[in-house]
């Protein structure tokens, strides 16, 4: 949907997951909801940084592929006619006349009676390793996420970092890749250890060189195609790994944006939420998913599933007020929008 003037029940910051499956809950409590999203594709972090890779903890799906999941969350919103306002960051809210108005980069407005924050990390960007002409690269060689295993089969990769994104996709790349060179500085891997332990395993049967301690330094090749990866030890000391192409994973930038001057209660880039509603400290504003900070808070997908409920079921008094919220279960009253 384009620029233009809205107005809707709920207005949801942030169509990962989370924002997704409050989408569901509003609809089942008759909300409707329009949602706005930075990227120009639902799904958030499932659908952005790890579309192929399966997870393991959603209830009820043994394995399930990210991309999956988040298709299913969609089509479970569906019925409740979402309108969804994509690839624009959102950059201001207001309140006039009892009501909230948000607005994008891309000149949408929506107003609404309430607003749901389920902005993950913010609006992420990779953190890019300090390469002099890395961006004529990007996205020919240089690739801070994999979209599709496929992309590599018989490339010789270069992966840079040494968490989990690292250290999972150098196991799962050495399957169909030429060759695999993790560069990381030191010989600990913050993965999970597991994954840490695989990767040393692999790296001594010859499925994957590790390039430790080393640290990137430079990119050589020409017309955006990388043909060899500069590596520096801590004595300076370089090494030239011929490749294909470049992984940097060194995290994701977080950036909040315009939801850090709201005047929400932030603690260390999160929205500090009432964990019972996720109310936040702006009546009427919720903070449900990844954003959400509360003692104890696990930050998993089935997490964020569960404070969507709690938000819609908090928000119903601002949205039908004076209307008796009957608590029943989805196999009591069916999808109403089907029904
Ligand atoms: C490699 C990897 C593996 C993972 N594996 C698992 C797992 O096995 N199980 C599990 O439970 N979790 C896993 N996670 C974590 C899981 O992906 C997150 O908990 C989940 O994505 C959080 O969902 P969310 O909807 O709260 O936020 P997100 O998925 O981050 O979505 C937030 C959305 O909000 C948008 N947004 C943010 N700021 C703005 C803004 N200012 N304006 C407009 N839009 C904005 C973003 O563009 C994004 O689309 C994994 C994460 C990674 C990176």
């Amino acid at each position: 949907m384009t620029s233009a003037a809205h107005t809707t029940d709920v207005v949801i910051i942030g169509a990962g997951p989370v924002g997704l499956f409050a989408v569901f809950e509003c609809g089942m409590l008759k909300m409707r909801c329009h949602v706005v999203d930075a990227l120009d594709t639902t799904g958030g972090q499932c659908a952005a940084l790890y579309p192929e890779k399966p997870i393991y903890d959603i209830p009820g799906y043994p394995r399930i592929e990210s991309l999956a999941l988040v298709e299913k969350l969609a089509e479970q919103a569906a019925p409740f006619e979402p309108v969804y306002h994509l690839g624009s960051p959102v950059t201001g809210l207001s309140r006039a006349d009892g009501a909230f108005r948000l607005s994008t980069a891309a000149g949408v407005s929506v107003a609404a009676k309430a607003v749901i924050i389920a902005a993950g990390v913010g609006a992420f960007g990779p953190n890019r390793p300090p390469l002099p002409g890395i961006e004529a690269y990007e996205g020919k060689s240089v690739f801070y996420l994999v979209k599709r295993r496929e992309d590599f089969r018989g490339k010789r990769v270069v992966i840079a970092g040494g968490g989990d994104s690292a250290v999972d996709w150098a196991i799962s790349l050495a399957e169909v890749a030429e060759r695999v060179m993790v560069v990381h500085r030191r010989p600990k891997f913050r993965a999970a250890p597991e994954s840490a332990t695989r990767l040393e395993s692999l790296a001594r049967s010859g499925g994957i060189e590790l390039v430790i301690p080393y640290q990137l330094s430079g990119l050589e090749g020409e017309e955006g195609q990388v043909r060899r990866v500069v590596v520096a030890d801590l004595d300076g000391k370089t090494r030239a790994l011929e490749a294909d192409c470049l992984l940097p994973f060194f995290g994701l930038s977080m950036n909040l944006g315009a939801i850090a001057e709201w005047g929400l209660n932030l603690e260390r880039n999160h929205i500090a939420v009432e964990p019972a509603t996720c109310a936040t400290s702006v009546p009427g504003i919720f903070a449900i998913g990844d954003i959400a900070t509360y003692p104890g808070k696990l930050k998993l997908i089935l997490s964020g599933f569960s404070e969507a409920a709690m938000a819609a079921h908090a928000i119903y008094p601002l949205v039908h007020p004076g209307e008796a919220l009957h608590f029943e279960y989805s196999t009591t009253k069916g999808v109403p929008a089907r029904s």
